[in-house]
């Protein structure tokens, strides 16, 4: 016999939407599950940008102060070179909001600060190394989740599942939820090398003929993103490390001297970049949110801050029918409503960039000359602020309207 439990909402997936939201449910009132197949949250190279966006939820919750001692590295200006030309692609420090930066934080960090902070609930439970395997369903609604554990398996039922378990997420798969899929023509390459004192401090992305490069400063290494074709890994193995090493090194001159870091293939992860969004992000008694309803390109990094708010937004749509007993699914309709558009144009903008800019650079065999957006930002510095806004805020931020229960 499986155990059992019974919450009023389960959260299948312990990443930035699964946690902001079990939080945010759990300080107004609610008893909430997350449930979480690993055992920590350590994994390399996930998101780990906070935008103004995210750190402004956290300073409406009144956690900022805090938060902000932990490591970690502020940002507010994003430069970029095209060929020969060198300009700045988002310029933060004038968004209307606490924080005029970006933050880069590992993602372990935040989600622990999101534990810790959710533990202070009554109603916040987490199971870590707990793995949903498949939806309880009962009367054309889902009821509750089913989860291996190792002690064996475990039957949670809830008022509300929700599916934040990641763009390969289980439990959309398990709800028969349909997938539309919007293709990328690159995957990317993620790798660490040292950092020296002598070196730049912003972040940067080189467009170079047939290649992509960017690299984000954290501290005393740079986590360094090499964009490759879609589908061209192999090629790259068979031509070699060192011509591997040769290409970064053309990349990133001043970082040529510590290429040799570069030991083996086993440190370089692939990112394999997928767009994708849900038709339908709900059903009676489930609601997906984060990339397990729309996986996004990398394109801005702005994955974790979409995850974040639609966790805010289900949280100020959801908390007060939860805790009378009665979500519907036209409840649900609405958290689909409001954080749909915002998606979709999100998406559309990054699918813009990966076809107008990223394909034809990875196609290029002779230099090419920048977009004309391109010359536009770097001629005319007030432009700037339209990227940050974009990147920085996106198109409809949330705001925290949970009452704390
Ligand atoms: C290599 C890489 C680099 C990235 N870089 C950036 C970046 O710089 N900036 C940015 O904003 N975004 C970035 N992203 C995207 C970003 O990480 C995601 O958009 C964001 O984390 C989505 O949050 P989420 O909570 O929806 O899903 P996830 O972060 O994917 O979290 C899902 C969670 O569910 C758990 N899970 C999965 N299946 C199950 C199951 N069956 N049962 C229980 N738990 C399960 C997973 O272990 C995970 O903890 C990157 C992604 C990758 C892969």
């Amino acid at each position: 016999m499986p155990e059992t439990l019974s919450v009023q909402c389960c959260i299948a997936g312990g990443g930035p939407a699964g946690m902001m939201l079990g939080l945010l449910l759990a300080r107004a009132g609610v008893s909430v599950l997350v449930v979480e197949k690993h055992p920590d949250f350590l994994r390399d190279f996930r998101g780990d940008t906070l935008h103004p966006s995210t750190l402004e939820i956290i300073h409406e919750l009144g956690l900022l102060e805090r938060f902000l001692r932990l490591p970690h590295q502020k940002v507010s200006r994003i430069n970029a070179r095209f060929g020969d030309l060198e300009f700045t692609v988002a310029d933060f420090s004038s968004l209307p909001t606490q924080c005029r930066y970006v933050a880069f934080m590992p993602q372990w960090d935040f989600l622990n600060f999101l534990v810790e902070v959710g533990s202070g609930y009554p109603g916040f439970h987490v199971r870590m190394s707990t793995e949903v395997t498949d939806v309880i369903e009962s009367g054309g609604a889902v009821v509750g989740l089913r989860a291996e554990t190792a002690t064996g398996p475990l039957d949670i039922r809830a008022a509300l599942v929700v599916g934040a378990d990641g763009r390969n997420s289980t439990v959309r798969k398990k709800a028969r939820l349909s997938v539309e899929e919007f293709g990328a023509p690159m995957d990317v390459l993620w790798f660490r090398l040292s950092r020296s004192h002598n070196d730049p401090v912003d972040p940067m992305g080189r467009f170079d003929v047939g290649r992509i490069f960017i690299m984000l400063n954290r501290g005393d290494y740079w986590q360094c993103g090499f964009v490759i074709a879609k589908g061209s890994l192999t090629e790259i193995y068979a031509q070699g490390l060192p011509r591997f090493r040769d290409n970064v090194a053309k990349l990133a001159p001043f970082a040529a001297a510590r290429v040799h870091e570069l030991q083996g293939w086993e440190p370089i992860k692939l990112l394999t970049v997928q767009v994708d969004r849900l038709r339908q992000w709900y059903r009676p008694g489930l609601l997906c949110i984060g990339d397990a309803a729309h996986a996004m390109s990398p394109v801005g990094g702005v994955g974790i801050n979409l995850a974040i708010q639609d966790a805010v937004a289900s949280a100020n749509v959801l908390a007060q029918p939860l805790r009378d007993g009665r979500v519907t699914a036209a409840d649900l309709a609405k958290v689909q409503a409001r954080r749909l558009w915002p998606t979709q144009l999100t998406q559309q903008a990054q699918l813009l960039v990966q076809n107008r800019v990223i394909s034809r650079v990875l196609d290029s065999k002779v230099p090419l000359s920048p977009p004309s957006a391109v010359r536009l930002l770097a001629r005319f510095p007030i432009l700037r602020r339209i990227p940050a806004r974009l990147i920085g805020l996106g198109v409809r931020p949330e705001h925290v309207r949970t009452p704390v229960g």
